[in-house]
């Protein structure tokens, strides 16, 4: 269900290189190297002093953070880890180690939701572990019926998880669900999971420090569930985990209420942050030495200042990219209703601002679009593409699809495979179509079947990596700039990313180039990367 499909660049925001990232649901995370030592903490010290007056800043606890989902939940984490490390918090890589656990949670696909039940399920204290295996034995459930981990007829691996248990129970740990799950589910989750203490969605992260304190205090459960927040989620001290691409969120929520997506449910309604405020931040970004940032939001161009100033989102891009010391500036997702020529002019003005689109289209068909509530037909869609390939500089367009929708005919499907040949993107990140709660498109007629959805899933596949193959083998002989953000174990291997977010291998003599900018002469294609060799710096 949900399986991602990640036919090109790596997951837009994330830095993975092939053989270096890991891919997730839906994405390729950060890759550890060398650079990792490099971690750069926002005012952490400065914060620290200051924090909090009234609440205990506990000495030397610990907290384990583990993260699911896109990039604006990664960026959400460095930001939460922020907040408990200037509390006095210590992060932990191992949730044996910690004292808090917390899982920042996606519930975008089914497959996303319940991968943290059954992380939660790892945790299950030893009673209840021992109590629910002896009922579910009695009861004679079989392995499949179970919802949450634990077994009717245990095995080695189970048995090996209840001795971790165990240890985690007696360290009188606080779990925690943060993010899309903990909205969604709500107090169900002290229902399903009782031994988790704090449910946090994000429109609710301000009063994450609260609420930790109130669990300090010795309550045994608490909630921040309010979606009409009309704040956005702002710390001074965000613990970034990126050396070369610092995340900003510039929207949170949304307001768009496609037919399919939980996102308006789990994030609530849109709230930008002030353009002072966004500058300031990237000011500061560029004193601690990132020349390339990226601004985030689901609708990232739907971007409303608050403030006086009323910048509009093109004008927000203009001034990130005049901010001294910065070279690269991205955003992701652009909402095809609110992308006009003012970002392409602002792209074509600013050689900072990257050459690089995401624009999610999800259907070819205009009648799977209106199904879907998408704003917007194929041919207005079309458009906005034909803004960008009139533009003065190249731009490169990815998009998301989403395969197996109710309804979607076979000559739907088509349309969306034609558009793929119209359009010819540098990357899709497809999905079959997974029915998620309270979306009026659970209740639609004419679902498509799982085997269905997997044939077009596969079909769209082929068809894309052949326009990349193609596409990019269009590129060997050129030169491109690229920021190094990979160094291979084998020697003189290097990765980094071209401004329009392709990924490079090439090789070079260098002892050390993590950071820099580079060129790399393309010398090979392949329909995910490129493979190069360095030609010199800039
Ligand atoms: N705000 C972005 C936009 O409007 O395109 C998308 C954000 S969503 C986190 C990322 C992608 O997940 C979507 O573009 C869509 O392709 C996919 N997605 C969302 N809900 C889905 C569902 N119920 N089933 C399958 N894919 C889904
Ligand atoms: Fe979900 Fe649509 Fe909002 Fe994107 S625009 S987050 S797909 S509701």
């Amino acid at each position: 269900m949900g399986k991602s499909f990640d036919i090109g660049l790596e997951r837009l925001t994330g830095i993975g290189v092939p053989g270096i990232g890991e891919t997730q649901e839906g994405g390729v995370k950060p890759p550890l190297h060398d650079a990792m030592a490099d971690l750069r903490v926002g005012h952490y010290s400065e914060a620290t002093e200051r924090a909090q007056p009234g609440m205990a800043v506990p000495q030397g606890e610990t907290f384990y953070l583990e993260t699911f989902g896109c990039q604006m939940n990664d960026h959400d984490s460095e930001k939460v880890a922020g907040v408990l490390l200037a509390r006095g918090y210590r992060q932990v890589e191992q949730p044996e180690a910690a004292k808090v656990i917390l899982y920042n949670t996606c519930s975008i696909r089914e497959k996303a939701a319940q991968k943290v039940f059954s992380r939660l399920g790892e945790l299950r204290p030893v009673e209840e572990s021992e109590r629910k295996w002896i009922e579910e034995r009695e009861l004679g459930l079989k392995r499949a019926d179970r919802e949450i981990g634990v077994p009717g007829e245990e095995d080695s691996e189970q048995r090996a998880g209840r001795v971790k248990t165990r240890r985690l129970q007696s360290a009188g740990k606080i779990i925690g669900v943060l993010g899309c799950v903990a909205q969604q589910e709500g107090e169900g989750i002290f229902e399903r999971a009782p031994w988790v203490s704090l449910v946090c969605g994000s429109a609710s992260y301000r009063k994450l420090p609260q609420l930790i304190a109130e669990l300090e205090a010795g309550n045994r459960r608490v909630t921040g569930l309010d979606t009409d927040t009309d704040e956005t989620f702002e710390t001074e001290i965000t613990r970034r985990d990126n050396p070369f691409r610092a995340y900003l969120t510039i929207i949170e929520g949304c307001d768009k209420a496609c037919s399919y997506c939980v996102v308006p449910f789990t994030r609530g309604p849109e709230r930008s942050r002030a353009s002072a405020s966004i500058l300031e931040e990237v000011r500061q970004l560029a004193e601690e030495g990132y020349s390339e940032v990226q601004l985030l939001g689901q609708t990232v161009n739907s971007y409303a200042d608050p403030s006086a100033r009323k910048m509009r989102f093109s004008e927000l891009l203009a001034a990130v990219a005049e901010v001294r010391g910065i070279r690269r500036v991205r955003f992701t997702t652009s909402h095809p209703r609110d992308f006009g020529k003012d970002i392409v002019e602002a792209i074509e003005t600013h050689p900072t601002i990257c050459d690089h689109v995401h624009l999610p289209v999800q259907s070819g068909s205009t009648a799977v679009l209106r199904a879907m509530a998408r704003t917007y037909s194929r041919e207005e869609y079309l458009e906005k593409i034909a803004l960008m390939k009139a533009a003065r500089r190249p731009i490169s367009i990815t998009t998301d699809m989403i395969v197996g929708f109710p309804g979607e005919t076979e000559k739907d499907f088509e349309e969306t495979l034609n558009l793929l040949d119209e359009v010819q993107y540098d990357s899709v990140f497809a999905f079959k179509y997974s029915p998620r709660p309270n979306t009026p498109s659970l209740k639609m007629p004419d679902a498509i079947p799982e085997e269905e959805k997997s044939r077009r899933l596969a079909i769209l596949m082929d068809r894309q990596r052949e326009i990349q193959r193609v596409r990019n083998e269009r590129l060997v002989g050129e030169t491109f700039e690229v920021l190094v953000d990979g160094k291979s174990r084998r020697e003189s291997q290097w990765s980094g990313h071209t401004s329009s977010n392709r990924v490079v291998n090439f090789t070079s003599p260098e002892q050390e180039l993590l950071g820099d900018y580079v060129q790399v002469k393309v010398t090979m294609a392949m329909p995910n990367s490129l493979v190069g060799e360095m030609v010199g710096r800039t």
